[in-house]
């Protein structure tokens, strides 16, 4: 077996679509630049369509998992994006339905502490009654970037090996990679 084939085999484990929702402007794009790229831009264009990133995770050594990233377009433009969630989660549901969706809250801009409209409690309570794993961040200072990445990845993950998630070959959302053979 040549080397290209023995290493590429040991690249990912799994592939997750991790696809941002949310209003316009809240920052989707950000978090992605800063979590491919590793950094921040003060002004960006806005996304058109439906831009593709990915970047690998490792989850535990010698376990990674390639993020096939999705960042999307609208032109809602709200003052409260947080009373949108719902609406978002709904939407993914029905659209991956009757396959599994997992979501984790993100509650960006952070840093914009004195400008903050949703208190993290608040925030906090709401994705518990929803079950989804809530955090704050910010793609400017980089404060728990890769962790909200991390926390999702990780979570598919559990679900993967519990059998709540089962592999399907017909399915993008979720690709098993190549494992090295033993
Ligand atoms: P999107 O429409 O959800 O993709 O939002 P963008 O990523 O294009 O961000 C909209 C605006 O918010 C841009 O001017 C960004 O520079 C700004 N922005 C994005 N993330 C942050 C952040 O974490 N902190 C601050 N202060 N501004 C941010
Ligand atoms: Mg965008």
């Amino acid at each position: 077996m040549s080397d290209m084939v023995a290493r590429s085999e040991t690249i990912w484990a799994y592939q997750f679509r991790v696809v941002l929702l949310g209003d316009s402007t809240v920052g989707k794009s950000a978090l992605l630049r800063r979590f491919t790229d590793g950094c921040f831009l003060e002004v960006s264009d806005p996304t058109v369509g439906v831009d593709f990133y990915s970047r690998l995770i490792e989850i535990s050594p010698g376990t990674r998992i390639k993020l096939q990233l999705w960042d999307t377009a609208g032109q809602e433009r709200f003052r409260q994006s947080f009373l949108h969630v719902v609406t978002w989660a709904e939407e993914a549901r029905l659209h991956v339905a009757p396959r599994h969706v997992s979501f984790a809250l993100v509650g960006q801009k952070c840093d914009l502490e004195e400008h903050r409209q949703v208190p993290t409690e608040e925030a906090s309570n709401f994705a518990r009654l929803h079950k989804m794993p809530f955090i704050e961040a910010s793609a400017k200072n980089g404060k728990n970037v890769e962790k909200s990445f991390v926390m999702l990845t990780e979570l598919i993950y559990r679900l993967i090996q519990s059998g709540d998630i089962i592999m399907d070959e017909q399915w993008d959302g979720i690709k098993c990679g190549l494992v090295p053979k033993p």
